[in-house]
């Protein structure tokens, strides 16, 4: 069976002594005999830090980009060795904030999910509509095209072996949540397109889940668990929404 996955999204907040003191909080309260897997992506500098909060603990580590390259000059950018010597075991690709704000196309995407696949991260791939794409009728076809490029790229058993979050770009961070029916419906959608091998690979909705909101969209069949941002950086309501994936 499918363990359920629960992500939080740091994003670029908080210093060393508030990552430091959110992990503690995390790890003092999880397990490994939970039945839901935790994963946390702090900013890169705070990686280091928060790998020896977590160590020996149930939660997992991740980062939240990766560079499509090995090594080189690249300034400014990250490589999936760094991110492995710095304790990550997971890394998100093509986060509509990466998408939108700093230009990643569906090919740029696809190069980091093989960089990270490369190293033996486990990429979790974003993907998700715009409000005009959605009211425009175009939903599934982006969410299905942003799938197709990684598939193209890596093939559809490396892209099973990962996990797709999505994400309406216009649920994140806006206090707006797709209805359970709404993200269902996108998740089946992704199950279909995946195939036979897809049958197990974890779904994860995201875009400004709470724990009031989390009950519903977890309960979905094609649902496995959730990408957390801003609710993720209060330790008492992460716990909470991990524990509701259970
Ligand atoms: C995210 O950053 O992936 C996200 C879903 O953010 P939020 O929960 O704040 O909408």
């Amino acid at each position: 069976m499918t363990k359920p996955l629960v992500a939080g999204n740091w994003k670029m907040h908080g210093n060393t002594e508030q990552a430091s003191s959110l992990a503690s909080q995390l790890a003092a309260n999880w397990n490994d005999l939970q039945a839901v897997e935790m994963v946390v992506f702090p900013p890169f500098v705070h990686l280091s830090t928060v790998k020896e909060v977590l160590a020996n603990s149930a939660v997992a580590l991740g980062a939240q980009n990766i560079s499509q390259h090995e090594g080189g000059a690249y300034t400014g950018e990250i490589s999936g060795a760094m991110l492995v010597e710095q304790g990550c075991q997971y890394v998100l690709v093509g986060h509509s904030e990466r998408r939108e704000l700093f230009g990643e196309s569906n090919v740029t995407v696809a190069e980091k999910f093989k960089a990270a696949q490369k190293v033996g991260l486990v990429p979790i791939l974003c993907v998700g509509e715009s409000l005009q794409e959605r009211r425009q009728g175009q939903t599934l076809a982006v969410v299905s095209s942003q799938i197709s490029a990684v598939i193209d790229c890596v093939g559809l058993r490396n892209v099973s072996r990962a996990v797709i979050a999505y994400e309406p770009v216009w649920a994140i961070g806006t206090g707006e949540v797709a209805s359970p029916q709404q993200a269902q419906q996108v998740h089946s959608a992704i199950r279909t397109q995946l195939g036979n091998i897809g049958a197990d690979t974890r779904l994860l909705y995201g875009g400004s889940v709470k724990s009031s909101s989390a009950v519903e969209l977890f309960a979905q069949p094609d649902i496995n668990g959730g990408l957390v941002g801003g609710a993720s950086l209060e330790a008492h309501e992460f716990l909470n929404i991990v524990k509701l994936a259970e």
